[in-house]
């Protein structure tokens, strides 16, 4: 439930909402806004007695929140949220962010070398994974601690924010202590103890849609999050499994726009996953941004034959280089621009 004050309302009326969402046993959440304050009644509000709170004095009006995930959703919030994971990296604006780097983190040299490459080609943040969810136990599982401090060392010698995985709830203080948001992967995207951890930490989070999982059950995941504390949450869409095995997965584009109608947080792609191909990478990244996403995912590899993980989806840097080209022309397409390398300034012209 939804409590929208009047834009005239006191501070000492919100303050009496608050305290009598309170006495009713509810968490209540100020949200202050530009015009006005709205206060979310957080709970199972199934039961509530909205008449106590519509005779408040300051109260303008009382909206009763239809879908299951409340705060995720529009109606909760109207506008878009904007999630920061680095001084002018920002999701949800009108300028795409770009996450470059290998799938895994597999030794200094290749990590500062991924950063490097794709830094140069306009990546706005460095992904890499230290902590590697595999198919089998048998796999390259990820350097762990270790890659997380290469992470840091890539970061330091680029300036590029760090994306990275936690597979669990010590793996993702850890990636909190090193990294700059912290990913939760589609295998975990219904690890509720996780998602509940994630949502009490001060960091971003980015959270990948499961392979199994409908647009409904992303929201409900994200919902988990932002019930904890946390609204710095970007969604994306990684493909999902389907019956062709032509390609690595069903690469959904349209669950781009239809996660933006229905959620104020920022939604991004990851066409790699998405594809597993890499001659299918580019053409569907492309697809991502002009269908509206707020950013993609991307695997580039300085040497992809040799990756330990994902070597066949992965990049080259050229291409790399190319498609954020190309991604450029078509954001200014439809009247967005893709964000400046950090560190980078604007060429100033005359
Ligand atoms: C990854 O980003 O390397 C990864 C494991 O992705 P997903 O969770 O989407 O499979
Ligand atoms: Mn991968």
């Amino acid at each position: 439930m939804l409590i929208v004050m009047a834009n005239n309302a006191t501070r000492d009326q919100v303050e009496r909402v608050v305290k009598v969402i309170e006495e009713m046993g509810y968490t209540a959440r100020p949200m202050p806004g530009e015009q006005r304050t709205a206060i979310g009644l957080v709970g199972n509000d199934g039961r509530v007695d909205s008449s106590r709170i519509e005779g408040l004095s300051g109260v303008a009006e009382v909206i009763h929140v239809t879908k299951p995930y409340k705060q995720v959703s529009r109606e909760w919030k109207s506008e878009n949220t904007i999630v920061t994971i680095a001084p002018g990296v920002s999701f949800g604006g009108n300028e795409i962010q770009i996450i470059a780097g290998p799938c895994s983190v597999e030794s200094e040299q290749q990590i500062v070398a991924s950063a490097l490459a794709v830094r140069a080609g306009g990546a706005t943040a460095l992904r890499g994974g230290a902590f590697k969810p595999r198919s089998s136990p048998y796999s390259f599982q990820g350097l762990g601690k270790k890659g997380l401090e290469m992470l840091a060392l890539a970061r330091r010698e680029t300036g590029l924010p760090i994306v990275t995985e936690a597979l669990d709830e010590e793996g993702a203080h850890l990636v909190a202590e090193y990294g700059d948001c912290i990913q939760i992967g589609a295998r975990n995207m219904q690890n509720y103890s996780l998602l509940r951890a994630v949502g009490r930490m001060k960091k971003p989070v980015l959270l990948k849609r499961g392979m199994a999982a409908t647009i409904v059950d992303l929201l409900m995941s994200a919902e988990y999050i932002l019930a904890e504390g946390n609204d710095q949450v970007i969604l994306c869409e990684r493909g999902i499994r389907s019956f062709d095995t032509m390609a690595r997965n069903l690469f959904d584009l349209t669950a781009i726009p239809l996660v933006q109608r229905l959620s104020h947080l920022p939604m991004i792609a990851d066409p790699s996953h998405g594809t597993g191909l890499r001659d299918k990478v580019t053409p569907m990244g492309r697809a991502a941004i002009a269908a509206g996403a707020d950013g993609i995912l991307v695997e580039v590899h300085p040497n992809p034959d040799r990756a330990l993980s994902d070597g066949g989806q992965s990049l080259f840097p050229d291409q790399f280089a190319r498609l954020v080209q190309e991604v450029r022309a078509i954001a200014s397409a439809i009247g967005r621009t893709v964000a400046l390398t950090p560190g980078t300034a604007p060429i100033q012209v005359g």
